[in-house]
């Protein structure tokens, strides 16, 4: 079986395009996250000819890997792009947030036209967030793209496309090629729970955004695997850590979809580490970020080929390390869109 790679430069976000051809009458195209708002032209731009080439009109699947704006941006203008044309779109939807966001949005607008909410819980909610001093820009974001989520899944309920939340137990039909590994049902369950009131999940998203912390200087003697393994790896948010994690076999070889999961959505996946040994080609988690790799990891996976997607979120140890173990890297950071093979 065929399988090629597209994944597009753009910035710190994830527009991935995959397409299986087992036969010239059995082929699957699918899209993984579309970047940001403003990149789905370039989306289409790529997957129009792939599409024409397996006489389709639009793709098979596509699957929003988590809410975050650099990952479900453009999709709703994508899906639109394609009439609607699309046999399934898999993506998480939790309801728990909705009144936790509609208060913060309320408190959020308020805050902007200088008005005072008389609403109890709403001074709860504000006096809590006025605690962290977050920025406008920070909340906005974590608003922003609960809102846009919502908006893309209402839309596609009314259009009448398939939807479906992408757990270990989903399969696409005819395709046993594609395997969820994550996130569990209980894991997922988990990261909504931990923190308690759905207020405490979008302050906790807000905070962990919020957090830019000093990274510890390297010595350039310094193993880069070992300066990873050093580096503090909290504060990966939970939206984050929900993160589809997707696994296609092509001619007995493994590609892996992570998505921004994190050391414990690996950790959560069934059956890990073997679950994740001898992964062919990786699409490196969270833009090549040293907070969602370790060593370990690498270890694990042994990967032959690894693709990042990232600027800002791109620490040089992880391609680094990544290149000690064998595996040949490739950044969107210089390389500009990237094709496998
Ligand atoms: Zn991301």
């Amino acid at each position: 079986m065929n399988i090629s790679i597209n994944m597009l430069d753009v910035n710190d976000g994830d527009a991935i395009i995959v397409h299986l051809e087992r036969s010239a009458a059995e082929q699957l195209v699918i899209i993984i996250d579309s970047g940001h708002k403003g990149d789905w032209q370039r989306v289409t731009t790529v997957t129009d000819p792939i599409l024409k080439k397996a006489n389709k009109s639009g793709p098979d699947l596509i699957i929003c890997t988590h809410y975050d704006a650099d990952h479900i941006g453009g999709l709703m203008k994508v899906v639109q792009h394609y009439n609607g044309q699309i046999r399934q779109v898999w993506i998480h939807h939790p309801g728990l947030l909705l009144e936790a966001f509609k208060l913060a949005s309320s408190v959020l607008r308020s805050e902007k036209a200088g008005q005072q909410l008389l609403l109890s819980e709403a001074s709860a909610f504000k006096s809590t967030l006025l605690a962290y001093n977050l920025s406008y820009e920070t909340k906005q974001l974590v608003l922003e793209s609960y809102e846009d989520m919502l908006e893309f899944v209402n839309f596609l309920q009314s259009s009448g496309i398939q939807t479906r939340e992408p757990f270990p137990d989903i399969s696409f039909p005819g395709w046993p090629e594609l395997k969820v590994l994550g996130p569990t049902r209980t894991f997922y369950g988990s990261l909504l729970d931990r923190l308690g009131s759905p207020a405490n999940v979008l302050i906790a998203e807000m905070l962990e955004i919020s957090q830019n912390e000093k990274k510890r200087s390297r010595q350039i003697q310094t193993d880069p695997c070992l300066f990873l393994d050093s580096q503090n790896k909290s504060g990966v948010t939970a939206v984050n850590q929900a993160s589809v994690i997707l696994e296609i076999t092509a001619d007995e070889k493994k590609y892996l979809f992570t998505g921004d999961a994190s050391l414990e959505s690996f950790n959560n996946i069934p059956n890990y580490p073997e679950s994740l040994r001898d992964i062919f080609w990786l699409k490196v988690a969270h833009h090549g970020s040293q907070k969602n790799s370790t060593f370990q990891l690498f270890n694990i996976m042994s990967c032959k080929h690894a693709f990042i997607s990232g600027r800002r979120h791109l620490d040089e140890e992880v391609a680094e390390c990544l290149t000690k173990k064998g595996a040949v890297v490739r950044t969107t950071k210089t390389d500009g869109d990237l094709v496998f093979p």
